[in-house]
C-alpha cells in the first residue's frame, strides 16, 4: 500500500497539490453587457486568492518589440543627423538587449527548473505550509 502523504510541519493530511489547486480555483469568463444599442463583451481570466498565491511560475519577457522601436528610432534619428540622440537610443536597445538575454537565460535554464519544482509542490490546507514532494 503507498504511504500516506502528510504535511511535514503540521502532519495533517488535508494536503492539496499546487497545480490542482490553481486549475480547480483558476476560471474564465465572459460577459455581454447591453447599454440602448450598445454591447459590450468582456471576458477573462479570474482566479482566488489561495488560486494566485500557488499559481505557477511565469516565464520572463522577452522585448523584441522595445529593441526593433529603439534601433528604429536610432536611425530615424541618425538619418535626420541628430547623431548623439541616435546614440541615445542605441544605447537603450543595448539595454533591451541585455533584458532580452537575462530573459532568454532564465526561461531556458530556470524556468523549467521552477516549473518542475512547482509540479510537485504541495499546500498544507491546515497550517498554510507549502512544501515539495519528489
Ligand atoms: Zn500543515
Amino acid at each position: 500500500m503507498a504511504e500516506k502523504l502528510i504535511c511535514p510541519k503540521c502532519s495533517s493530511d488535508n494536503i492539496q497539490k499546487c497545480s490542482v489547486i490553481y486549475q480547480s480555483g483558476t476560471v474564465d469568463h465572459s460577459y455581454t453587457s447591453r447599454s440602448g444599442d450598445n454591447t459590450v463583451e468582456t471576458s477573462g481570466t479570474e482566479s482566488t486568492a489561495l488560486a494566485q498565491s500557488v499559481a505557477p511560475p511565469a516565464k520572463h519577457d522577452e522585448p523584441y518589440g522595445a529593441l526593433l522601436g529603439c534601433l528604429g528610432i536610432a536611425g530615424l534619428f541618425y538619418l535626420w543627423n541628430w547623431t548623439i540622440v541616435s546614440i541615445i537610443f542605441v544605447l537603450a536597445a543595448l539595454g533591451q538587449a541585455i533584458s532580452i538575454k537575462e530573459a532568454m537565460d532564465y526561461n531556458s535554464n530556470q524556468w523549467p527548473r521552477d516549473y518542475k519544482a512547482w509540479q510537485h509542490s504541495w499546500f498544507c490546507h491546515r497550517c498554510g505550509h507549502y512544501f515539495i514532494i519528489d
